[in-house]
């Protein structure tokens, strides 16, 4: 892995040069951050299981037509994707105030919305990610408005499926967090799902018992983040019934040993 070219370092995750060019591989860390980056920790196993969930979601995504960057996974904490250029803009799909959207308009978490909403934040670290409307987009050309019409039509039927995603598995989808790229095809370039979906960018909730499986433990200190983030791959079906964390810990250790 130290042979390999290092194109970017983010928070969750390393992003590699890959075999081909057009390609890069993408490594999962166990880091987590919040607020932007003021807390920062470790969830042993994150990265491990965030790999398996956005290979799944990103799977199926591909299945109902979503052009996404994802190519395979290749091993337990990486892999390929298709090279883009990131649009500058966080997608956010909330179908239940949660977050900061309460703070910033008086909302009581849990209150579902009237439909769903999608809000765009610049993708800048500096600035706090601030929210943005399309004028601003439009105003500093960060997207094109065809570009805009691609983002947000996906996002509404990215947010779709996986509404039905969850719901079959006792989970409410309340918000997530997409990010997309330029896919350069020639003198043309087409726009493609990027980044990741996981835990570590969604709100969600047990239907039941409104238990948080996401960030959210690491955020508000609620404890018990990596036996969240495993509930949710367990009940989509990527780990057996009686895996625990430390069997994803070990089996991830064992295969660095062998050196894979
Ligand atoms: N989110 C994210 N990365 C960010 C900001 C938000 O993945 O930089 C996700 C977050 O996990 C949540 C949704 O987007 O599922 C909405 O986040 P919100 O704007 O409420 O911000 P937060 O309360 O997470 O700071």
């Amino acid at each position: 892995m130290s042979r390999r070219r290092q194109i970017y370092e983010g928070k969750a995750k390393i992003l590699y040069e890959g075999p081909e060019p057009g390609t890069i591989i993408q490594y999962f860390k166990d880091d987590a951050t919040a607020f932007n980056a003021q807390k920062r920790g470790t969830i042993n196993g994150k990265g491990v299981i965030n790999n398996r969930i956005s290979e799944y979601v990103f799977t199926q995504l591909q299945h109902i037509g979503i052009p996404t960057h994802f190519v395979r996974r290749l091993n337990m904490r990486e892999q390929l994707v298709r090279q883009v250029e990131i649009v500058p803009i966080e997608v956010i799909v909330r179908n239940v105030a949660a977050g900061s959207i309460c703070k910033r308009l008086g909302l009581t978490e849990g209150d579902p919305l009237p439909t769903t909403l999608i809000e765009y934040c610049y993708k800048d670290d500096d600035l706090g990610d601030p929210l943005i409307a399309e004028e601003h987009i439009a105003c500093f050309n960060w997207a094109s408005a065809d570009e805009m019409q691609d983002i947000s039509s996906m996002a509404i039927r990215i947010n779709d499926f996986m509404c039905g995603m969850f719901a079959a598995i006792g989970i409410r989808l309340i918000d997530f967090k997409l990010e997309f790229g330029r896919l350069f095809e020639g003198d043309f370039s087409r726009i493609i799902l990027a980044d990741e979906i996981s835990p570590d960018g969604c709100r969600l909730w047990d239907m039941e018992s409104n238990e948080k499986l996401d960030k959210d433990r690491f955020r508000r200190d609620l404890g018990g983040e990596v036996e969240a983030y495993q509930e949710v791959a367990r009940r989509l079906g990527l780990l057996p019934e009686d895996v625990n964390n430390n069997d994803v810990v070990d089996l991830d250790s064992q295969r660095k040993k062998r050196g894979k």
